[in-house]
């Protein structure tokens, strides 16, 4: 699960970490006030508008803008919440911005990257941080991967002070900014065993310029992102508040309420399948016969007449489907029981113009109990339903599936 920027930051300030003050709006006429107010707070013009959706690179697609003014704030709300916002994060059709945060912006000396995500190679959790952060922090890891430091942490131990201690050192912190340090990663890393976290990222982090208060500056995040363990929401009660299921992907939110597991991917071949480990191999076997799958489905134990037609639809939302392998092992379900549901699904299918019946290639491939006969079923129905074929076994179903879709 992901949450907003401005839950993000409300999670960091819980554990005591250093966020500016902010408020979400909604609507472009809020934003005079809301500048005026965070510009007041702070006792600085610098404002940030910033777009809250689920992805990042909002910063290089000019949807976080520093704004000295009230009607700068209204014109820059006015533009993120009238446009979609395209990043490298989002894909090309890009997302729409329903929410916006108006902060109170910071001077910035400094932008440090700070994290804690898993590391499944050494499987222990891993603190990242560089002293290249802020917007360009992917292509400091591809190009200049020594300036990206890590410190694994222990299991049972977490983060021990010392690490934290050189990692800030390591940063090129020094005097008071390594308390500072210190005590942010140790709360992060607190943060993210309490919460399930999968990812705790702060990017930037920044160190604020010299002022008479705060000779040495301050260490503040200005940008946070969180991902969380889904397996662990069921005991996260106040983290299920926080999911907003506005910016989730409808197929996948509809998937979720039918029990049933999807991801979409990038290709044109959609896959129905049940079981995890079967899906797996029916993407492997497309993939070696030239095709790209379009998603991951795995309807679970029961492929009933019910799931495969909500299984068919969710696929067919994505428009870039122009084909699908239906691969079932009938272990307790018989699979003539399925082949007459795939066949019904598939006959009684309702396109989006009004029309009934399957128009996409439809392979299918069944294995197990009672086999014979659900072949019989679907070599008799493919009479009335000319877009499917049969298939005898998986690597057969999967170049068949490649040839139709072209
Ligand atoms: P992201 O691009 O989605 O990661 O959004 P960020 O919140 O990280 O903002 C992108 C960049 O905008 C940061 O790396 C900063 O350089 C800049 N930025 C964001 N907030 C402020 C601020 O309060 N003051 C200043 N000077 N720059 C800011
Ligand atoms: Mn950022």
């Amino acid at each position: 699960m992901k949450i907003h920027e401005h839950q993000a930051r409300d999670l960091l300030a819980s554990y005591g970490l250093p966020v500016p003050p902010a408020e979400v709006i909604t609507d472009a006429k809020d934003a005079a006030a809301a500048y005026e107010r965070a510009s007041k707070e702070a006792g600085t013009k610098l404002v940030v508008v910033k777009a809250q959706v689920h992805a990042g690179g909002r910063g290089k697609a000019g949807f976080v803008k520093l704004v000295n003014s009230a009607a700068e704030a209204t014109e820059a709300a006015t533009f993120m919440l009238s446009n979609r916002m395209v990043s490298n994060q989002t894909g090309p059709e890009g997302l729409e911005v329903k929410k916006l945060l108006i902060a109170a912006g910071v001077d910035i000396a400094h932008e440090y990257y700070l994290a804690i995500t898993t590391d499944r190679d050494t499987r222990r959790n891993v603190l990242i941080a560089s002293a290249e952060g802020g917007v360009e922090i992917e292509k400091v890891a591809e190009e200049n991967p020594a300036a990206i430091l890590k410190q694994p942490i222990h299991p049972l131990m977490g983060l021990q002070p010392h690490q934290a201690r050189k990692m800030a050192f390591d940063l090129g912190l020094k005097g008071k900014q390594v308390g500072q340090a210190i005590k942010i990663m140790t709360a992060l890393a607190k943060l993210f065993v309490d919460k399930d976290c999968s990812l705790a990222e702060i990017n930037p982090l920044v160190l604020t310029p010299a002022t008479d208060e705060h000779p040495q500056g301050q260490l503040l995040a200005i940008d946070a992102k969180f991902n969380f363990d889904d397996n662990g929401l069921v005991r996260q009660k106040d983290l299920q508040a926080l999911d907003d299921k506005a910016e989730a992907n409808p197929a996948e939110v509809r998937a979720e309420e039918h029990g049933l597991s999807y991801i979409p991917l990038d290709g044109n071949i959609g896959c129905l399948v049940n079981g995890a480990g079967l899906a797996m191999a029916t993407m492997d076997t497309i993939k070696h016969h030239g095709g790209e799958p379009a998603n991951f489905l795995d309807v679970g134990g029961s492929a009933s007449e019910e799931a495969v037609t909500e299984a068919f639809s969710i696929i067919l939302s994505d428009a870039k489907v122009k084909g699908i392998l239906v691969n079932i092992f009938g272990g307790i379900m018989d699979c003539n029981t399925i082949a007459q549901g795939v066949v019904n699904a598939a006959t009684n299918f309702k396109n989006d113009d009004g029309t009934t019946g399957f128009k996409v290639p439809l392979v299918v491939r069944l294995e197990g109990n009672n086999v014979d006969a659900g072949q019989a079923t679907l070599e008799a129905a493919s009479a009335n339903l000319p877009t499917l074929q049969a298939a005898s076994d998986l690597n057969d179903g999967a170049k068949k599936v490649v040839e139709a879709v072209g």
